[in-house]
């Protein structure tokens, strides 16, 4: 028997569910349901913030400059500064570095400098396993690069023919038809969403990119049920309403130059608050990054315009905010990179997931809903390697659909899920943090490896640890190094010059 199987998202999770469902054509017909009218999901970098022009939330969070030497701000290599380019290509920039002189002027020198904003990770820790990209290319990347390298992918297994493109799935319920489970599809096309259309699947796979705004709703923190509103996650911070500058969330960041000559707060300093940061004090006259990790106060090397600050306390006036170590910052913008909600809108209470406090309750090893098992949930994980970790939690979808593997019983299964949570919580995550990976994930993707006979992606976790250990400590220059495959699962990282300066 074909199983009919229902994909959302089109991102890089949907895209590698379509890949090996589309691969086993006597086993699954895939259905992939795609919002917008392209491949690639957070990939797909638009200038737009708020709704697209069938007023659908936008979906990506992608700020323009990822590394695109012809348009990204540049830094000058020597002194970390702005620059203006006076030759940009690929292989070799120069300009005018912009280090202040006394008399207000720029400096005249002339510099290499370094394209700004390119990926977190090397291309060589986001790769699917069975689809290398163009060795050519350096080892971090522009958005672009990216977003091509996962056209090819859906190009060359011939994915495009199993998408309905601009179609959201409103609402999945499990129903049952002649005793057996399946899965209600609810759809709309964007362009005409009081038309919608509802069709059966024997299962689900939800590749949504989890993590993702939605409705964007002022009054979302208060809500309880926040299903319904998936929103950017911002603090609650006392005194927030008083506040009288502008405020933006990290979603809805773009480019640096609306900060132009102002004095910005940053909230939050994980991969975007620090690469947001760098941007941006590029052009504004005084940063603060304030963030609750003291380790990284002493290692991380920023421009000298911007300085560390403790957790914001409370905003005590209309623009003065105060940390928790007493002092105080008169900004003019504050911006949150505080992260998002999981939001699963679509989900019925039918599905037999609860939602709570960023937590979506009984998922198997971060992916099978132990209710019914032919749901499965792709790219939960965060702060990990992304594409190799998709395809092994895809493999462990199908081989339950498939019955290669079998699960343990409901009850060991959620006893699991249990002390998986509890193990966080112990080594100080927050429940909102209950699908990130750190601290658990060498030995989860391990056990994902092993279950599904897949080679275990260590070498790539490796790297991109290593990476994001580079970004923190030099995020103004670490994505100058290359990184080199020495053989199986063992890599070289070849630092730049212009590092450790
Ligand atoms: P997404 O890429 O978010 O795709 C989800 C898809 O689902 C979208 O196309 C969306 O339109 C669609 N969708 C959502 N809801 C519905 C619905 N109801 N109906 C129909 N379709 C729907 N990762 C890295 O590996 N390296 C990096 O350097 C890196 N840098 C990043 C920088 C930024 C600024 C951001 C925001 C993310 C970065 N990431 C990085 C993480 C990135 O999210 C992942 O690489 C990857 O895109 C996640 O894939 P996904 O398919 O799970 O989700």
């Amino acid at each position: 028997m074909v199983l009919r199987v229902a994909v959302i998202g089109a991102g890089p999770a949907g895209l590698c569910a379509a890949r090996f469902l589309s691969a086993e054509p006597d086993c699954y017909l895939p259905t992939v349901y795609e919002q917008t009218a392209a491949v690639g999901g957070t990939w797909v970098y638009t200038d737009r913030t708020g709704t697209d022009h069938c007023g659908i939330p936008v979906h990506s969070s992608m700020y323009k400059n990822l590394r695109d030497p012809t348009t990204a701000s540049l830094v000058c290599e020597k002194h970390g500064l702005p620059f203006r380019t006076s030759q940009a290509s690929s292989e070799h920039l120069t300009g005018t570095c912009r280090r202040p002189l006394s008399n207000g002027t720029d400096s005249p020198l002339e510099h290499p400098g370094t394209p700004a904003g390119q990926t977190n990770l090397p291309k060589e820790a986001m790769v699917f396993p069975d689809f290398p990209y163009d060795s050519s290319l350096p080892s971090y990347l522009p958005h672009k690069e990216v977003l091509r390298y996962l056209e090819s992918y859906a190009e060359h297994f011939g994915l495009h023919k199993y998408i309905q493109f601009l179609t959201r799935v409103d609402t999945v319920k499990h129903v049952h038809v002649h005793g057996a489970v399946k899965w209600q599809v609810t759809s709309f096309k964007v362009t005409a969403p009081d038309s919608p259309s509802t069709e059966q699947f024997d299962a689900v796979m939800v590749c949504n990119g989890g993590y993702v705004v939605g409705h964007t709703c002022a009054d979302a923190r208060t809500t309880p049920d926040f299903m319904r509103y998936s929103v950017p996650y911002t603090p609650d911070i006392p005194g927030t309403d008083q506040f009288q500058g502008r405020t933006l969330h990290s979603h809805d960041y773009r480019v640096p130059e609306p900060f132009s000559g102002r004095r910005v707060l940053i909230i939050g300093a994980l991969g975007s608050g620090i690469d947001i940061c760098v941007e941006i004090a590029w052009v504004a006259d005084r940063v603060v990054i304030s963030h609750s990790n003291p380790p990284m106060m002493k290692i991380l090397k920023l421009p000298p315009n911007v300085t560390q600050a403790s957790r914001v306390e409370s905003i005590v006036s209309p623009n003065t905010v105060r940390f928790q170590d007493g002092q105080e910052f008169h900004a003019d913008d504050i911006v949150y990179c505080t992260g998002y909600r999981l939001s699963l809108p679509f989900l019925t209470p039918e599905c037999g997931i609860t939602l709570h406090q960023g937590r979506a309750y009984p998922l198997y090893k971060h992916v099978l809903n132990t209710n019914y098992p032919t749901m499965s949930f792709v790219g939960l994980p965060r702060n990990v390697t992304t594409f190799s970790l998709f395809q092994l939690q895809v493999k462990l979808a199908l081989g339950v659909l498939d019955g290669s593997i079998s699960l343990p019983s409901k009850a060991a299964m959620d006893q699991e899920i249990d002390k998986d949570f509890k193990t966080r919580l112990e080594k100080g995550l927050a429940p909102r943090r209950a699908h990130d990976i750190f601290p658990l994930y060498l030995s989860y993707i391990t056990e994902l490896a092993m279950v599904t006979c897949q080679p275990d992606p260590q070498g790539q976790t490796s790297m991109a640890t290593d990476s994001v250990l580079h970004l923190f400590s030099d995020p103004q220059h670490f994505r100058n190094a290359e990184y080199k495959i020495t053989g199986p699962g063992t890599w070289e990282r070849i630092p730049h010059e212009s590092e450790n300066q």
